[in-house]
Parts: structure tokens; sequence; C-alpha cells
């Protein structure tokens, strides 16, 4: 067995230009969702699909979720399986191949969408989020192709569309019409890390976003009397929140930080001139909540502090959430996903890798509601969605090699 794997990890030492030739091909082709004035995933995906085929890749299978906001109507979902010895559980790895728009073209030295390299570090728009990840799944395979080794068990890799705006044509749409998934599967999500490569993300915790908005009677300000200040009462609405820390304060060290949050936030303008006493006025504020406790009774007790400012300041106050995710429950710490990650890690990277928790948002809860063990892990510099976003081809090298150790089971 490590025989085979000191044999694969060689070969994939071999691909460093290999590398860099398919990141500049897919940081060539912008993969935009509609929602950002985008054509959707299908170029890009053709294009790794032709990679793919010459390089011994087998034919896969396209699950294309219809959408009629792109041009070509579809969103691609491609997916590759490579038999292993033991048929009865797969490793699965998901990656996806829409981008986020560059943003501010003035913050990025050079286009983003020529893949620039120097020295060991390439940089361009998707390098890391998420092709860092997906190009790393692609050498694991093509180490064990290449050596006509067969992997321990099956192999599947998702390449998958829709994973920045919510997944709703990507592998939301696989888990609900094509679910492909086993229980005892291993699934591995490249698209999150750290740059020492030791945090092995298996839980978040719930996500809430509010708006608050406040209605009072806009007046002049030096007739008070007339009016009634929409800004002053959500203010004591507003300084109550950090109260919730005291309230919600079961600490939990898997995650970074152990505990809840609760922040006001975002702040619109109100009135433009300093002598008006504004009428209304709106904030946000952003909550990050251990699994521990329901999201409805931070809202209800939300809504009663609410209902006494609405009382004593004769205000209306109203607050709908912005988003709200319930935490899907955790993948356990000594799931084999996360063992065999471990070994791997320690393996190619000489380093104890540690479970941990994060703020919320990571498309792994998809596959954790389905009752799906899956752990998010990659070894990178944290640049997504930055101007002149970056990654480093030895750690896509490194990654590779991790994966590899996966497939063959050691
Ligand atoms: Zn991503």
């Amino acid at each position: 067995m490590s025989e085979s794997f000191n044999r694969v990890s060689q070969s994939i030492d071999k691909y460093h230009k290999e590398v860099v030739e398919l990141q500049r091909l897919l940081t060539s082709i912008p993969a935009l969702a509609p929602e950002s004035d985008g054509e959707g995933e299908l170029k890009k995906a053709e294009a790794l699909k032709n990679y793919l085929a010459r390089a011994g890749f087998p034919a896969p299978e396209e699950l294309n979720a219809p959408d009629k906001r792109v041009p070509s109507g579809i969103r691609p979902n491609l997916v590759y399986k490579i038999d292993g010895e033991d048929g009865s559980k797969t490793v699965w790895i998901m990656s996806h191949t829409d981008v986020v728009p560059p943003g501010d073209l003035n913050k990025w030295k050079g286009d983003p969408y020529t893949l620039r390299v120097d020295g060991d570090r390439i940089y361009g728009r998707g390098v890391e989020d998420n092709q860092h990840g997906l190009v790393a799944s692609v050498f694991a395979v093509k180490g064990l192709i290449d050596l006509k080794i067969k992997p321990k068990f099956n192999i599947g890799l998702l390449f998958v569309a829709d994973e920045e705006v919510g997944s709703r044509f990507g592998i939301g749409y696989i888990l609900e019409k094509h679910n492909m998934f086993k229980k005892d599967d291993l699934i591995i999500v490249p698209d999150s890390g750290r740059p020492d490569g030791k945090p092995i993300e298996i839980a978040e915790k719930s996500i809430i976003w509010l708006k608050v908005e406040t209605t009072g009677k806009q007046c002049h300000a030096s007739r008070p009397d007339q009016g009634t200040n929409a800004f002053a009462a959500a203010s004591k609405l507003a300084a109550k929140i950090h109260a919730l820390y005291n309230i919600y304060d079961y600490r939990d060290q898997l995650f970074d930080p152990p505990y809840s949050s609760f922040e006001p936030t975002k702040k619109e303008a109100n009135v433009p001139n300093v002598n008006t006493i504004p009428g209304d006025d709106v904030f946000y504020v952003d909550c990050r909540v251990l699994p521990k406790y329901k999201l409805a009774d931070i809202e209800a007790l939300l809504r009663k502090w609410a209902d006494e400012i609405e009382a004593s300041e004769n205000v209306k106050i109203k607050i709908s959430p912005v988003q709200r995710a319930e935490a899907a429950p955790p993948t356990a710490a000594n799931a084999p996903v996360v063992e065999a990650l471990k070994r791997a890690i320690r393996s190619v990277y000489k380093v104890e890798a540690f479970v941990e928790g994060i703020g919320g948002g990571t498309v792994a809860a998809l596959f954790r509601r389905k009752g799906y063990a899956a752990a998010v892990w990659s070894r990178i510099h944290e640049t997504a969605h930055q101007p002149n976003e970056f990654t480093d081809i030895p750690f896509i090298i490194g990654d590779a090699k991790v994966f590899a150790h996966v497939f063959l089971g050691a």
C-alpha cells in the first residue's frame, strides 16, 4: 500500500507544468452566475471535460440543471467515477467551477482572467476558489490513472456549478434529483482551509442576519415635541444586542471563536442634514450561533425587547431575517473521512491536523443536512474573493498527494 502511495506521490511531483496549464485554461474562462450578470459555467465545464478526456479520464456523467437565465439554458455538473477494488463505498471530492466577479479592476495587478505566474505562486480570479481544490483532485486521480493503480474504494470527482450563489443549480440540484451518495461514503470538500493545512472543518454555527426597521416621525430638530426620533429609539435596541453574549454564553472549543456572536453591523443612511430628526432608521445584525441554541429563541427575545422599546419610545420596529440558516448536524470528529484526511495530512505535510467548527455557511452543510459525513479541507492562503487572488503550486501538488493517500486507503 505505502509502496503504491510512494509511486503515485512521485508521479504527482512531475505534474508541476500541467498544474499551471490547467489553472491557466480554467482561469481564462469566466464562469459567473446570472446573478453576477454571467453566462454560467458551461464553457468552463466543456474546456475541463475536453482536458480530462485528453488526460485519460473516463467520460463523465453530466447532470445539467436547467436554468433559463443563462444563454445555454443549463448549469453543468460533471461527475467522474473511477472503480475501486472495493466498490462498497466511494470517496468523493467536490469542487465548484463558478467564480465570483473580480470587483474593482484597479485593485488587480493585471487581468484577473489571465493567469500570472510568479515563481511557485499563481494569481487570477478562481485560482484558489475553487480551482485549487479542483485541480488538486484532478491530479490526484491522474496519478493513479497514469500508473494504472486501482484505488481502494470507488472515486467520485464532482465539478459542480452555482456554489457562490447558493448551490441550487449545483450540489443542491444533484442531492435533490440525482442523489448517488451513500451513508458510508467519504465526502471531501476542498473549499476552505489555512496555510498550515491543519484544520479540518466538520461543523458550523447557525447564521442569521436581521434587518431592523424603526419608524418614528420626522420633524425639525428644534421641535422634537412634534416628532419621534427613530434613530434614538433604534439605538436603544442596537445597544442591547451585546447583552445576548451574556445570555447565550455557552462555549464550545470545537469552534473558533468558541462562543456565539451577536453584532450590530450595517447602518443605512437616514437624513442628509443635521437639523432634522429622522423618522426612519434601518440597521442590521449579524449573529453566528452555536448549534446548541435555537435561532427562534433568539428572535423571540429580540422581538420582546423591540416590543418594550416600541411602547416606551412610541415607534414601530420591524425585524426581518435577510439570511437565516440553522446549523447542519456536524460531521463526527472521528468519522472515517476525518480519520483518512488526518492520516494523509500527517503523511504528506508532516503536521497533525485537528477538527474545527466555523462561523457558518459552507456548502458541506448541504451534505450534512442529508446525513452524509462531509469534511472541508485544503491547504490555502485564504485569498478567495479578493483582488489578486492567489495560491501556491506546491500546495496544489501537496493536496493532490493528500487526496491520493485517501484514495489508496492508507
Ligand atoms: Zn468556493
